[in-house]
C-alpha cells in the first residue's frame, strides 16, 4: 500500500475566506492515520507534478492556459472554484500524485495505493474547471496508465455528486468504463441513468442516481449486484475509485447516510474483484468529503481494509 500526497496540495486555499474544500480536509485525514496506526504499514511518498504532456492528454490546451491566467489573478473559474497563486502548483502536484501512483503500480512495486490530494478532479472537464476542481486527476492518471501499456481501465466514482467531468471525457471512449453512483437530484445535475456513452463508448458509461437518504446498505447492494457484473464484464487491467467521502452521514453537502464501517465495506468489496480480476490494482484518489471528522474516520476506515491491514 502507497501513500501520496504532497506538501503543495495545501497551499491552494480560498483567498475568499471559508470554503468547505480547503487545506484542513489533508491535515485531519493525516492526524486520523497517525491515531489510528496506519501510517507505520504505508510507504509514504512525495510525488512529481504532472507534465503539461500528461495534462493535456485529458484536457484542452486552452484549460490549461486559462487554470494558469486564473491563478496568476486569482479569479474565480467558475461559481463554485476559487484559486489562489498557488493553485496550479497544487493541481498539478495532486495530478502527479495520481501519475506517480500508476507508475509504482505498474512497476509492481505495490497492488494498492492513495492519493490524498487538493483540489479534487472529478467535475473537470476537458476544457473547464468546475466545482471546485481543475484538473481531472482520476482521469490523467487513467490516460497515463494506458500509455504505460494498461489498457483497459474501471473507473467507480462513489462521491455523493456526479463527476460530470470523467463522464465528458471518456464518454466516447471504450477503454475506460465510468461508472458513479451519486445521489440525484443534486449538483451538477448530470448523471441521470440513461446516460450510458455515445459511439463507441456506448455502453461504458454506467450512472446509478440515487435518492437523499440511501444507507449503507444500499450502496453494498449496489456494489454487489452492479459494480461486481459489471467488472467482471468489462475485464479492467486496473481499478481507480473517486473516492469522495460526502456521502456520509454529517457530510454539509450531501444527504446521504453512509457510515465509516460502510465505506469500509465497500472498499473490501472493491478489493476482492481486483484480486480476481486485476491482479489487486487498485488505485484510490480523494475527491470530497466535507465534515472533517467524518473525512477523517472515513478514509482511515477507507485505508484500513485497502492496505488489508
Ligand atoms: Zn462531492
Amino acid at each position: 500500500m502507497l501513500w501520496l500526497t504532497d506538501p503543495l496540495c495545501l497551499e491552494h486555499r480560498s483567498p475568499w475566506g471559508e470554503h468547505p474544500e480547503c487545506p484542513e480536509r489533508l491535515d485531519t485525514i493525516q492526524r486520523y492515520l497517525v491515531k489510528d496506526g496506519l501510517t507505520e504499514i504505508f510507504k509514504v511518498e512525495k510525488a512529481g507534478t504532472a507534465t503539461h504532456e500528461q495534462i493535456l492528454a485529458v484536457h484542452t490546451k486552452s484549460h490549461l492556459e486559462a487554470v494558469r491566467t486564473g491563478c496568476e489573478k486569482e479569479s474565480m473559474l467558475d461559481p463554485d472554484t476559487y484559486v489562489n497563486t498557488h493553485s496550479l502548483a497544487a493541481a498539478l502536484s495532486a495530478a502527479g500524485c495520481v501519475v506517480k501512483a500508476v507508475d509504482e503500480v505498474v512497476q509492481g512495486n505495490t497492488q494498492t495505493a492513495f492519493c490524498a490530494v487538493r483540489p479534487p478532479g472529478h467535475h473537470a472537464e476537458s476544457g473547464r474547471a468546475m466545482g471546485f476542481c481543475l484538473f481531472n486527476n482520476v482521469a490523467i492518471g487513467a490516460r497515463h496508465a494506458q500509455a504505460r501499456g494498461l489498457k483497459k481501465i474501471f473507473i467507480l466514482d462513489w462521491d455523493v455528486h456526479h463527476g460530470n467531468g470523467t463522464e465528458e471525457i471518456f464518454y466516447e471512449d471504450s477503454s475506460v468504463f465510468y461508472l458513479s453512483i451519486h445521489e440525484f437530484p443534486l449538483y451538477p445535475g448530470t448523471g441521470r441513468a440513461d446516460s450510458i456513452g455515445i459511439k463507441t463508448g456506448e455502453g461504458f458509461t454506467l450512472n446509478i442516481p440515487l435518492p437523499a437518504e440511501s444507507s449503507d446498505r444500499d450502496y453494498i447492494d449496489i456494489l454487489e449486484s452492479s459494480v461486481a457484473p459489471t467488472i467482471e464484464h468489462f475485464q479492467p487491467d486496473l481499478i481507480m475509485i473517486s473516492a469522495g467521502f460526502d456521502a456520509h452521514e454529517r457530510d454539509p453537502l450531501g444527504h446521504m447516510n453512509v457510515s465509516p464501517d460502510g465505506f469500509a465495506h465497500m472498499t473490501k468489496i472493491v478489493r476482492d474483484l481486483a484480486n480476481q480480476w486485476c491482479g489487486g490494482k487498485v488505485i484510490s484518489v480523494l475527491e470530497g468529503g466535507y465534515d472533517l471528522t467524518a473525512l477523517g474516520e472515513s478514509v482511515s476506515a477507507h485505508l484500513r481494509v485497502l492496505a488489508n491491514a
